[in-house]
């Protein structure tokens, strides 16, 4: 499974959202910056996106939003942007993984209540959302989206009312909503950041002239020539208003070996420019092809990555082996959210219509294939027939994660048990089904040394979750 090659297939695991704040100090307009710096973070959703924007000088809570299915060049036009007045904002590029995907679950949220108004866009899923909706639902709260997000906005909005600031607004709020959560939210004076206790999603705070940026991966402060401040610590509230950086700490876990960084997002989410808690997603994911190297080695005479996120493992294995890197797939960069899958009747692959395979490169070759994951199988095994119909000699499959074997409760979609290839399977029975030569995983010890030994969440693979798994579905009504 890689990042580009099966957001459109039935086989891949998706992204979640991500999201931007920023606030001018100097009264520059901001829009624009918050398109640009959603376009950076585009790779962590494509289902919709939106940007809400108010002038901290101007009449409190009047906010200017637009909002749209679909990639920001799609949503957005010159126009649209230029009609965006204000020197404070927030943006959102989403990917449903709870709330089905509809214009009305996408984000930023703008609430109105009777403190003025809020923005708010979040990446994450709560673990407690039905309950904490019911118990709105009751007290007389109606809800306009089917998002978990509009569950935090609400509680944020009820607090406010008994609270001085809306920092402590959102620091109660924190202490009822459980689950991953990497907010921005922007109030009529200030904007504010904060992420749950675990750090289960990345943020952190950027600077560019008088504006000062709040963003999911610093990928985006390069792209915007911002530079990097540092991250939002896991549990940490900040406020930007012009006086500067405030921080909250209250609600971080007093032991921070509990935290829990999502380690799919060395894997696999995050782009590898992205330096994510100080860990810098490329060398995570180099790390990941040297310990496969190390930890299983066979000869061949070539090593290649599936396009994108492979890439860097199958160098860091070449580094590691001494095998040579090479580059065995062309993709098709024209591939977007409105790709019409082929019916089985055309006989046409969507995988092939995506990915072709260089001939010239592996004819007569081992090859050693470096993925991310193996979801449902069903891409590897195309691939690997792919690499065997373009004259491969041997194939042998390496995998920078260990198996799928769990889903995950914190915003990936990761499927049910009984649909990933690996549940209830030897490594040898997914060999054969994905007709490789041989097949190996990273191994589970690896990941932690993968964050330089940050506290991660490792649930999907170890069945071991930092927060008990939700008795009830959270995953919402997907319609896609
Ligand atoms: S269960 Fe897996 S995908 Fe979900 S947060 Fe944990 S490591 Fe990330």
């Amino acid at each position: 499974m890689n990042q580009y090659l099966e957001q459109s297939t039935s086989d891949g695991i998706h992204e979640e959202c991500g999201v931007f704040g920023i606030y001018d100090f100097g009264g520059g307009e901001v829009a624009s910056t918050i398109y640009y710096g959603l376009f950076a973070l585009q790779h962590r959703g494509q289902e919709s996106c939106g940007i809400a924007v108010s002038d901290t000088e101007g009449p409190k809570g009047k906010v200017n939003a637009y909002k749209g299915m679909g990639l920001c060049n799609e949503v957005f036009t010159p126009e649209i942007l230029e009609g965006l007045h204000g020197n404070i904002g927030v943006g959102h590029v989403r990917y449903s993984t709870a709330g089905s995907s509809t214009r009305e679950n996408a984000q930023p949220l703008v609430l109105n209540y009777v403190k003025g108004t809020l923005g708010l866009a979040h990446n994450g899923n709560l673990t407690n959302a039905p309950a904490l909706r019911r118990e709105l639902e009751y007290t007389g709260a109606i809800f306009q989206t089917t998002i978990d997000s509009e569950v935090i906005a609400y509680h944020i909005a009820r607090e406010r009312i008994k609270t001085a600031s809306v920092e402590e607004a959102v620091a109660n709020a924190m202490k009822k909503i459980e689950g991953a959560y990497a907010l921005v939210i922007m109030s009529p004076r200030k904007l504010i950041g904060a992420r749950d206790p675990f750090g289960f999603k990345p943020l952190c705070i950027g600077k560019k002239d008088d504006a000062y940026i709040l963003v999911s991966e610093s990928c985006a402060l390069d792209t915007l020539g911002a530079s990097f401040i540092r991250d939002v610590e896991p549990g940490e509230i900040v406020t930007i208003t012009k006086d500067g950086i405030q921080s909250d700490t209250s609600m971080c876990l007093p032991d921070k070996k509990k935290q829990a960084r999502c380690v799919f997002e060395y894997i696999y989410f995050a782009r590898p420019d992205s330096v994510f808690d100080g860990v810098s997603v490329y060398h995570s994911r180099i790390y990941a092809g040297r310990c496969l190297a190390k930890d299983s080695p066979v000869e061949a005479d070539l090593v290649v990555g599936v396009p994108e996120s492979g890439n860097a493992a199958a160098l860091g294995y070449s580094m590691e082996s001494g095998i040579p890197y090479g580059t065995a797939f062309v993709k098709n960069s024209y591939v977007g959210r409105t790709f019409i899958k082929p019916k089985q009747s055309s006989r046409v692959s969507s995988v092939r219509v995506k990915l072709n395979v260089l001939k010239e490169a592996v004819a007569g070759k081992r090859v050693i294939m470096i993925d991310d994951s193996i979801v449902r199988g069903t891409t590897s095994h195309q691939i690997v027939r792919m690499l065997k119909d373009a004259g491969a000699k041997e194939v042998h499959v390496k995998v920078s994660a260990p198996p799928f074997l769990h889903p995950c409760y914190f915003g990936t979609d990761i499927p049910s048990e009984e649909q990933l290839i690996a549940y209830g399977k030897t490594v040898e029975e997914v060999c054969k089904l994905i007709g490789a030569d041989s097949l190996s995983y990273l191994q589970m010890n690896r990941l932690s040394e993968l964050a330089e030994g940050l506290p991660i969440c490792t649930g999907c693979f170890s069945g071991e979750y930092p927060i008990a798994p939700p008795k009830e579905d959270i995953r919402g009504d997907y319609t896609r």
